[in-house]
């Protein structure tokens, strides 16, 4: 049983859960299997995350909402509901996550719950190479600012076969440097043919650990490290 709410009482303090939508418009990074925690019965997905979202009191102001996918692949249902309690629980903060290719649909979400909203976004890497044509992320820019300026937050990808040291490194630098903060995801095995660089993860974790004290860094090492999942 995946576990669907969390508190998240450090840097950027919100409660989270992990809903159901639609599988990804997209489904193809190489890395990913989320597919699994997807349903296309939207009823039946819009009555599972009335559940969770039961748990959800309000208590940090700001509720982070994900969903193995983009937020537009919440059902419609679902999105009301949530629209519902941000004013119920005086949520003045919403954090959704999009693919890049939603870019400049962001703000449709922003009208739509009429709250503040911050967007987190999966870029993994910005060396165009590993993302594209290893990972397969399908986010194809090449200067940052094409991200920066619309998305609040990038997620990063640490200790995969065929990255570097020095790629990594770049990575948080420009992460660092362009956002409000950057979730770094070191990878776990799963059933992609993908496969964690084990000597990578092992020198990661040695010389940039401290990491995780820095107020912009969340840092996951397990994928479960947010609580949900
Ligand atoms: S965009 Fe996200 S959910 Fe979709 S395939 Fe890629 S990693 Fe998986």
């Amino acid at each position: 049983m995946l576990n669907r709410y969390a508190k998240i009482e450090e840097k950027l303090k919100r409660e989270i859960v992990l809903l159901k939508g639609r599988p990804c418009f997209w489904g193809k990074c190489a890395f990913c299997d989320y597919i699994e925690d997807n349903i296309k019965d939207e009823d039946e997905a819009a009555r599972q995350n009335r559940n969770v979202l039961q748990n959800v009191t309000g208590e940090f102001g700001v509720l982070e909402c994900i969903n193995s996918g983009n937020v537009f692949e919440l059902p419609e249902q679902t999105k009301i509901d949530i629209r519902n309690l941000i004013h119920e629980k005086n949520i003045h903060t919403l954090v959704f996550e999009a693919h890049y290719i939603f870019k400049h649909r962001l703000d449709e979400i922003r009208e739509f719950f009429g709250c503040e909203v911050l967007f987190k976004t999966g870029i993994e890497s910005f060396d165009y190479d590993f993302r594209e044509n290893v990972l397969n992320k399908n986010a194809k820019f090449t200067d940052v600012k094409e991200v920066s300026d619309y998305f609040d937050s990038a997620c990063l990808m640490v200790g995969i076969k065929g990255q570097t040291r020095e790629m990594i490194e770049r990575d948080i630098e420009i992460g660092l440097s362009n956002f409000m903060w950057i979730t770094i995801n070191i990878f776990i095995n799963n059933s992609t043919s993908i496969k964690r660089d084990e000597e990578l993860v092992r020198w990661f974790i040695d010389k940039h650990y401290d990491l995780k004290d820095n107020p912009k860094v969340e840092m996951l090492i397990q994928n479960t490290d947010l609580g949900v999942g």
